[in-house]
């Protein structure tokens, strides 16, 4: 779902190293999920996206605004992008996954809330039972 060139990134890779500190084992950039999440945690059948700001306008947040040269052509591509990550939030639902968004200014702003958001999204989504959860070779890592 980010689309911030290149994977990687400054955001992701402070997330993945807040996740490993937490005790918390996640596989990366799993194909044949909707959206590609970002870091997927297959024991909390939990997908996480790190989003960016601009990319994926987050509301209530400075670099989540339009830029003021060519509005049109950036409301409409924003507006795309808005579009697929909803389709997607809900092709995981479907699914049974739960997706859990972080966005790159609270991640670089906020730590321990971003924290507080894991704990609270992966304490609640008990792992599954063995029989119930996703197994390795259901997807194929990239
Ligand atoms: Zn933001």
């Amino acid at each position: 779902m980010s689309l911030i060139v290149g994977k990687d990134t400054r955001p992701e890779l402070a997330v993945r190293s807040l996740l490993h500190k937490m005790g918390f084992r996640f596989r990366l950039h799993l194909k044949g999920l909707p959206g590609r999440a970002d870091i997927v945690l297959p024991k909390y059948k939990t997908a996480i996206f790190v989003n960016g700001c601009f990319w994926h306008r987050h509301s209530a947040c400075k670099d989540g605004r339009i830029p003021k040269s060519r509005v049109q052509f950036w409301e409409r591509k924003l507006a795309a992008n808005v579009r697929r990550d909803c389709e997607t939030l809900k092709q995981l639902e479907r699914l049974g996954l739960r997706a859990l968004t972080l966005w790159e200014c609270e991640i670089e702003k906020n730590l321990p809330a971003v924290r507080r958001k894991l704990h609270k999204q992966l304490r609640v989504t008990r792992p599954q039972k063995a029989s119930e959860k996703i197994r390795d070779n259901t997807y194929t890592q990239v």
